[in-house]
């Protein structure tokens, strides 16, 4: 089958591991490898998922499943992949294929007062809604049920964008109403973790129709996320956690802002918090989106930006041409700390991963280049 990307001819590509859901069951959730972006869960109802713990209720009888083939922790053509997404080879090793890295941030101060940095997903995703290039967005919302838990949330206009704004450091399963959500809309809009970008072009590789109807993927930097199980069980300990109203993890910090002010909580209990399957990871800044945004670590209020395909430059020069968006170029020594920050996890997890890099299928030259980084 040809595939056409951003208007370029790729090779005939597929990503059919011709693999079953109890494989997938043996292989990542009874592994405890799960990154919980909740992809197999709106492809199947066998699939079910108690507070990000994903589960296969019981066999579907299937000898191969989709499920498999786009679960972001079964064997991973990365380098393809990026053929795919792009149209080209991955020339930028750390931080992936892109055409500028800046910093930005929305110019309406309510976006920005509400948000987690500079509100630049959001603005974007306003943005996109109020020029009709997207009628719903995946975001996560915090669950009015249980305190901290994130939620999926179709967001359908403008006006549904900030009541998801913030991070919640825990792994929502945002795709599991992707599904749902391509029934409803025609053009969507996904905020992604890493897992999360790679689980939805994994998706498009097997399924191209998706390659326009999921028109914006906003890739977030995420290092790793938390248990969500055990993170309630250690904050119960320091607060009460329905004051809780949002968090941040500032370079080596954990901050709570509660209705009484900031909590600052001791960052190493919470460091080993994190998912065990983030520390295979091998992508902090989202790779595979269209636009990739983290915070600065430098100035509060705003967030570092990574233009990368067609799409994301045609999104963000919506927002800087209706000035909903302020940019400039992230300073160079900024850039290089982002670098080293990129370049030191992929070095971790190729050395915990064995020769090969497990599921990981990169280009050899690739994996000599980071391996043999100091
Ligand atoms: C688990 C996690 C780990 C992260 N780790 C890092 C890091 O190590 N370094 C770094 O620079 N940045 C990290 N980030 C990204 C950072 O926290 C901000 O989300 C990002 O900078 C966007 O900021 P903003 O001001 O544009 O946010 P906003 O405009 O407030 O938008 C944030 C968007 O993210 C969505 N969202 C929130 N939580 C999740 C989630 N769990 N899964 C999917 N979507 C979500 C919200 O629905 C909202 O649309 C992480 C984010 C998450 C969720």
């Amino acid at each position: 089958m040809e595939i056409l990307i951003q208007g370029k001819e790729v090779a005939d590509y597929q990503l059919k591991l011709k693999k079953s859901p109890q494989a997938l069951e043996a292989e990542i959730l009874g592994a405890d490898l799960c990154c919980s972006c909740g992809g197999c869960l709106g492809l199947c109802p066998y699939f079910k998922i108690r507070h990000e713990k994903v589960a296969l209720l019981e066999p579907c009888g299937l000898s191969e499943g989709r499920c498999y083939d786009i679960c972001p922790r079964t064997e991973t053509d990365f380098a393809e992949l990026n053929r795919q997404v792009f149209g080209q080879e991955r020339r930028d090793y750390v931080l992936g294929t892109l055409r500028a890295v800046l910093m930005s941030q929305s110019r309406d101060s309510s976006v920005k007062k509400a948000a987690q940095y500079g509100g630049t997903v959001s603005a974007l995703l306003i943005q996109a809604f109020e020029d009709k290039a997207i009628d719903g967005a995946i975001l996560a919302r915090t669950s009015e049920r249980y305190p901290l838990l994130p939620e999926p949330f179709l967001a359908r206009n403008a006006g549904d964008v900030l009541l998801a704004r913030g991070s919640k450091y825990t792994a929502c399963p945002s795709l599991a109403i992707l599904d749902e959500s391509l029934r409803q809309c025609e053009k969507l809009a996904v905020v992604a973790r890493p897992c999360q970008a790679l689980a939805i072009r994994k998706r498009q590789a097997i399924e191209p129709k998706l390659q326009d109807r999921i028109a914006l993927v906003l890739g977030l930097f995420c290092m790793w996320a938390l248990d969500y199980r055990d993170l309630v069980k250690h904050l119960k300990n320091h607060l009460d956690l329905h004051t809780a109203r949002k968090f941040d993890i500032p370079y080596n910090r954990f901050v709570v802002y509660t209705k009484s002010g900031p909590c600052e909580l001791d960052f190493e209990p919470i460091r080993h918090l994190r998912r065990h399957t983030c520390d295979i990871c091998y992508d902090f800044t989202s790779e595979l989106a269209d636009l990739s945004v983290g915070s600065t670590e430098w100035k509060d209020k705003w967030n570092t930006l990574i233009v990368r395909s067609d799409q994301g430059q045609v999104v963000l020069d919506a927002a800087l041409s209706a000035g909903t968006l302020a940019v400039k170029n992230l300073p160079q020594d900024r850039v290089e700390l982002l670098r080293t920050a990129s370049l030191n996890k992929k070095k971790r997890v190729l050395a915990g991963l064995s020769h090969s890099g497990a599921y990981l299928k990169l280009d050899p030259q690739e994996f000599n280049w980071v391996t043999s980084q100091a």
